[in-house]
């Protein structure tokens, strides 16, 4: 869906926006835009709700929480229909990507709630232990807001959205403004599953939402978008000292080893270029193949290319692109990649036909002067550039300011791994691309433009709390021997400790060296 033409305001004042459905470009509703006051109202009744909701206790929230599981399995086609209508994608990459995706994040972090956000008892280390125990307690933040974009609407407010919840947190979800029902469909979840109403709330508007959103006093943003804006994001979040995760662009290479399996390889590269119509942050955007397979390799490519379906409605592969500011950037990137002499071998030419179509479309011939494989496309394309060997893809695969993820294609797992240990990206497969942000038991964060932190994970839920240690005397004496006052007799003693604690054998102890 796209904004295609600001509305009168509202009697009180209020910005609206007129939106179109990508697909047919018919008119489907408008957006009121939510002001700095909405969100500073939102804010309080989100504060007062929060300090509710961090009482009730973890298996609870996790209880309350989980029933949005149920509900989205009940309403996954109206879901489905609804990202459909918003973002042009076909019905099953909304399945895919959005409804299964959603569900296992939903599932995989109400099952871990208990595990990993009740206290936990820490020893700690050397002279220490003899004193003090620890209890971490992992305290809710305060109120999250959630900043999310127009590719993955529903998957990336539902994620941030859940953990945020079970940690103990209120959310303050500001939609993509070209995507917007994803956000009220994610909250009627939360809200019909048991969650106050005031706790899980939706902003709507653009960018001046999202601005007075980042400034209005949260205690931390979970930002998915661009990197221009994720740069805005994280100076506002830095002027007023609170955490951000910013989940930004990518330009994944995948390397084609000489030794790959070809038809998994290509079938990969083809699939992870081409679903979702190319809008995928960690889409393969460049591949390297070595020269001595590259015939076989396109030959497999251009086959399984000239197999795909592409429409608006019915038995399909490819769905529509998001809008036309996309159509813009892969035009201009495919014209200049013609330009300085790349073969568009299929594909190359948008058609408009009650929607923006792009087809999945082969480049050969690309190199490092193109945008093509400098800029991200967010495109259905598949771009290849032959090379003399492996340690050539991995120099020009790090020849980028982006650094999501990677994809190594090899037999030999162990020559995968030293070769994705070369890659400077927050992930890498092997043999397999585009899917390590599900996996939930790793991080998923981008190095260099691509990002700032790191979400999912292990301490995933524990990023939407503060640590806060909790210290008790294991002893209570009247005194310590390091208090006042400092006199000879002090530092003979902590001398004497040196010497025994770290100048005898006692240090090769695990007890004083932790
Ligand atoms: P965008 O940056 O234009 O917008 C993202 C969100 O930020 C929207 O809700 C928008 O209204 C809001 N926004 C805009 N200006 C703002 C401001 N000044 N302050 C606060 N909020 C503001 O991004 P987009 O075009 O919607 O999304 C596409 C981008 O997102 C691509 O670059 C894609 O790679 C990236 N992305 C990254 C991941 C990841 O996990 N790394 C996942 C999906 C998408």
């Amino acid at each position: 869906m796209a904004i295609v033409e600001p509305l009168p305001p509202t009697e009180d004042g209020h910005r609206r926006l007129a939106l179109r459905n990508t697909a047919t470009r018919e008119p489907v509703g408008e957006l009121t835009v939510n002001t700095a006051e909405d969100v500073a109202e939102a804010l309080s009744r989100a504060r007062a709700a929060q300090k509710k909701w961090a009482k009730v206790p973890i298996a609870e929230r996790a209880k309350i929480v989980s029933g949005a599981i149920d509900l989205l399995v009940k309403y996954r086609e109206e879901v489905i229909e609804m990202i459909c209508q918003d973002t042009g994608k076909t019905h099953t990459d909304a399945l895919m990507v959005e409804v299964i995706a959603s569900l296992d994040f939903l599932t995989h972090y109400c099952a871990r709630a208990v595990r990993d956000l009740s206290d936990e008892p820490v020893k700690p280390h050397g002279f220490f232990r003899a004193l003090k125990k620890f209890i971490m307690h992992y305290r809710p933040l305060g109120v999250v807001g959630v900043i999310t974009p127009w590719n993955g609407p529903f998957a990336l407010a539902i994620n941030p959205s859940v953990q945020a919840l079970l940690a103990g947190n209120a959310v303050l979800l500001k939609p993509s403004e070209v995507a917007p029902h994803s956000g009220d469909w994610a909250a009627r979840l939360f809200h019909e599953a048991g969650v106050p109403r005031d706790l899980m709330q939706v902003l709507h508007g653009d960018g001046e939402t999202g601005a007075a959103l980042v400034q209005a006093g949260v205690d931390k943003i979970s930002f998915t978008g661009s990197v221009g804006t994720g740069k805005k994001i994280a100076a506002a979040c830095a002027e007023q000292l609170i955490p951000c995760t910013l989940e930004l662009g990518g330009k994944d290479a995948m390397i084609v080893c000489a030794d790959a399996d070809l038809e998994r390889a290509a079938g990969g590269a083809v699939f992870a270029s081409v679903f979702n119509s190319g809008h995928v942050c960690m889409g393969v955007e460049r591949i390297y193949v070595v020269e001595s397979v590259a015939d076989e390799f396109e030959r497999l490519v251009e086959e399984k290319i000239r197999s795909l379906r592409m429409g608006a409605k019915g038995e399909r592969d490819v769905g529509a692109l998001f809008w036309d500011r996309q159509l813009s950037t892969i035009e201009r990137h495919i014209e200049d990649a013609r330009a300085k002499g790349a073969e568009i071998v299929l594909g190359g030419e948008a058609v408009i036909n009650g929607g923006i179509f792009y087809p999945p479309t082969l480049v050969r011939k690309v190199d490092h002067s193109m945008a093509l494989m400098k800029d991200e496309t967010f495109g259905p394309i598949v771009s290849i550039m032959r090379v003399k060997d492996e340690q050539e893809a991995i120099q020009l695969a790090n020849d980028s300011e982006y650094g999501l993820s990677g994809s190594v294609w090899t037999k030999n797992n162990e020559k995968g791994i030293e070769l994705a240990k070369q890659m400077e990206t927050g992930s890498v497969l092997i043999n397999d691309a585009s899917m390590s942000y599900g996996v939930l038991e790793v991080p998923f964060g981008g190095m260099k433009d691509s990002g700032l932190g790191q979400v999912n994970g292990a301490r995933s839920l524990r990023s939407y709390a503060f640590a806060q240690p909790i210290g008790i005397d294991k002893r209570t004496p009247k005194t310590e021997p390091h208090w006042y006052p400092h006199d000879a007799k002090t530092t003979r003693d902590l001398d004497g400790m040196v010497k025994l604690v770290y100048g005898s054998f006692l240090k090769k102890l695990r007890f004083f060296t932790g």
